[in-house]
């Protein structure tokens, strides 16, 4: 039964590349956390990640839900991809929320996707403390902002030059998005998966 099981394992790290080639292929669990107060657009963002898609209706979300997405990045020492599982956890946008169930929601998250929506200053403002709120259990790691609702710039209540005197604070990058048009997007999700993974080198090349 145990040899069973450990050869099913050992058929899961191997893939075939474009010549049919058996490779290594390496697998590593990501969770990532969105914050951001109600309404900046986090489930929308997750949504144009995962299903490449956009919906108008504003469906509060209740709880917490995860989402999961498979990345592919491609090893420099030439061993074969690294394949990503990121589970991506949603939050609902009140703090009184944040507060009670914290420590179950950023539990073991090694990345943050702070979001705030440019129509909205006082959504800027507010992400200190939601920041804040997950280094209080994870400690400090990677932070991408993402300013959406980027498609409605004309509107924008602040600028780039607002957004990065937030983010110099936190040493992090910023992305302007839209998850109505799908503008930076997906490279907003991707920058924040490449920096954890360089953050953390001696962790990439092994399972966990
Ligand atoms: P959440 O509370 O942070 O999860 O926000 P939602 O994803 O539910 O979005 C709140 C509302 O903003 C919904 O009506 C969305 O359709 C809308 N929305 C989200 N992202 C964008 C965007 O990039 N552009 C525009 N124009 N609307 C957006
Ligand atoms: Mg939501």
């Amino acid at each position: 039964m145990i040899t069973f099981s450990a050869r099913l394992y050992a058929v899961a790290q191997v893939g075939a590349d474009t010549q049919g080639r058996i490779m290594d292929v390496r697998r590593m669990k990501m969770k990532v956390c969105l914050v951001g107060e109600a309404a900046v657009g986090k489930t929308s963002l997750i949504r144009r990640f995962v299903l490449d898609d956009f919906d108008d209706k504003y469906i509060q979300t209740l709880g917490t839900k995860v989402s999961k997405k498979e990345l592919a990045f491609p090893k420099p020492t030439g061993e074969g991809p690294l394949k990503v599982d990121m589970t991506i956890w949603d939050i609902m946008g009140q703090k009184g929320f944040r507060e009670l169930l914290k420590e179950a929601y950023f539990y073991g998250a090694k990345g943050i996707l702070a979001v705030c929506d440019v129509t909205r200053r006082t959504t800027l403002d507010d992400l200190d403390d939601w920041i804040e709120g997950v280094y209080s259990v994870t400690g400090k790691i990677p932070i991408q902002f993402l300013a959406n609702k980027w498609d409605l710039r004309d509107r924008a209540e602040f600028g780039e030059a607002e957004i990065q005197q937030v983010t110099r604070a936190y040493d992090s990058p910023f992305s302007v998005t839209s998850a109505k048009t799908g503008e930076n997007v997906e490279s907003g999700f991707e920058s924040l998966a490449a920096r954890i993974l360089k953050e953390r080198p001696a962790k990439t090349a092994q399972d966990e």
